[in-house]
């Protein structure tokens, strides 16, 4: 029977129709009559020629349009916070992306995989740790961290944003681009100091910015710099500190710009991260 057997694919049987004319439903060569005259002999099915398409046959028909090709996927997106009200009461690592690798490639992030231990579920919530992190080594920038910093891919993804943001403020308000930051930490399993709350921390999912060293030689410090007291500031490296933090929320880097102006806490640093909720503190 020309029956389909099983793990014969319609692709393959369809091959198999003009290959062998061997699926059901295709045409079969009649058998031969013995009664026919002779003139049968010229039967199309004689001829190799028989075999090509009639394509010619139709001269003035319209072309084919091309295929539109496949769209290639985005890999580059801006702007990695959170902004769906819905989920704001979810907390635990972000989701793993299918495609994280080839995203950092596209944004120009050299970086090493990495795994971090996730820690066990309470209330069905994992309360520390991550699925897919990496160590990232160099970001668009082309800034030395202290330490290479541990991050979920999402937030090694918004570094790479954050970079961009920050080489253009400095270059615009410092006059010079940024070498190297000193952080103080990403990944630290523990609960917010001052809320009932998991910190981002615990996911690897902030980062906590204490200086900034430009390549003119000057530095700016978070401590020492950002002077939340003072109303109309005209040091340029309070002004970079500022005005960096409002673009880091305004345009949604992170989800979670915590600056000096929030609490005591953050006086010497600047925190950020991809919270499902968003918190602008980068204002007084
Ligand atoms: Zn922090």
């Amino acid at each position: 029977m020309g029956t389909i057997q099983p793990g014969m694919t319609r692709l393959t049987c369809i091959a198999l129709v003009f290959a062998l004319n061997a699926c059901e439903g295709a045409p079969t060569k009649a058998p031969p009559d013995p009664g026919a005259p002779s003139v049968a002999s010229v039967s199309p099915s004689t001829e190799p020629a028989a075999a090509e398409p009639a394509v010619e046959a139709v001269p003035e028909s319209e072309p084919e349009p091309e295929p539109e090709p496949e769209p290639e996927p985005e890999l580059f997106s801006w702007g990695h916070a959170d902004l769906d009200p819905d989920n704001d009461n979810v907390l635990g690592p972000p989701a793993p992306l299918d495609d994280c690798e080839a995203r950092l490639e596209a944004a120009g992030i050299s970086f090493k995989p990495a795994r971090i231990g996730v820690g066990k579920k309470v209330d069905g919530v994992y309360t520390c740790g991550a699925h897919q992190v990496v160590r990232v080594k160099r970001g668009p920038g082309n800034i030395a961290y202290n330490k290479n910093p541990l991050l979920t891919c999402t937030m090694a993804l918004a570094l790479a944003d954050f970079e961009r943001v920050a080489q253009e403020e400095a270059e615009r308000l410092v006059g010079s681009r940024i070498k190297s930051i000193e952080h103080m930490g990403t990944f630290n399993c523990r609960e917010m100091v001052n809320f009932d709350l998991l910190s981002e921390h615990s996911f690897a999912n902030g980062i906590d910015l204490k200086k900034f060293v430009f390549a003119n030689g000057e530095s700016a410090t978070v401590l020492d710099d950002f002077k939340p007291t003072v109303d109309q500031p005209e040091d340029p490296k309070t002004l970079f500190l500022r005005s960096l933090s409002n673009r880091l929320y305004d345009e949604q880097v992170f989800s979670v710009v915590v600056t000096p102006y929030f609490d005591h806490l953050h006086r010497n640093h600047i925190h950020v991260d991809l919270a499902r909720y968003r918190v602008d503190g980068s204002r007084p």
